[in-house]
């Protein structure tokens, strides 16, 4: 199992650690900054840096079969290092910052649109969300000045975790149908942003929605009787 850092501080950009095992499948490090791939988001790039200065570019992370350790998915052909040396891990900041900013903006889009949510995916600085909407009619002006509106609040956002009974009886905090939260292991992390929206989650955030920036609704469309599908666009990063 790998020491996953980034559930409790998404902010660090690099990490000191050791190489448990490597293959070209995946190298394996005793403690990662390096998100792996799940709930929508996409798994971190960025590389890995020896003890000789060399350089491995990591292309993907994602987790092991076991779902606890997390692999990171060298370059073909890359050099691995060896079993218990020490490196520093270090992500593409910019790139997993704008999926901070879109994936906090999608928690914010829940709050505005409280229906069920069917599917997602969060991108670089764009995401979608499917919304079990009904017959709501849902206009993309009113739905952007809701969100934009939101952003400018500058609330708080902290994680915390809870026990899978106390989740159990509060069914009403699960608010994405297609995307169960990992169960069964104890305890289940909740983010919540100040007093706008709580939700079980894995993800990485920012610490307050101002660093979203400006938010656009790029397209609401119809997804079958009762789905919309809504993008959103971040055109601007936050102060
Ligand atoms: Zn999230």
């Amino acid at each position: 199992m790998t020491e996953p850092l980034f559930r409790e501080n998404a902010y660090l950009k690099e990490v000191e650690t050791l190489v448990a095992s490597a293959e070209p499948r995946g190298i394996v490090l005793a403690a990662t900054i390096f998100y792996a791939q799940g709930g929508g988001q996409s798994g971190d790039q960025g590389e890995i840096l020896l003890s000789d200065g060399s350089r491995i570019a990591i292309v993907n992370t994602v987790y092991d079969a076991d779902k606890r350790t997390i692999l990171h998915v060298p370059a073909t052909g890359a050099r691995l290092p060896a079993a218990g040396e020490r490196v520093m891990a270090r992500i593409d900041w910019d790139l997993r910052f704008k999926r901070m900013r879109a994936h906090t903006a999608l928690h914010l889009l829940t709050a505005v649109l409280p229906y069920p949510v069917t599917g997602g995916s969060v991108g670089d600085g764009e995401g979608r969300l499917d919304f079990d909407s009904g017959e709501a009619a849902l206009d993309k002006v009113e739905v952007a000045r809701k969100l934009n509106a939101l952003i400018a609040t500058n609330a708080a956002v902290a994680t915390r975790w809870i026990t899978d009974e106390e989740l159990a009886a509060n069914p009403g905090l699960v608010k994405t149908m297609s995307v169960k939260p990992p169960t069964g292991g104890g305890r289940v992390r909740l983010v919540e942003i100040e007093g706008i929206d709580l939700q079980p989650c894995g993800g990485t955030h920012v610490a307050r929605t101002g660093e979203i920036g400006h938010a656009e609704v790029m397209q609401i469309e119809k997804k079958g009787k009762i789905n919309r599908r809504v993008r959103i666009a971040l055109t601007q990063s936050g102060p």
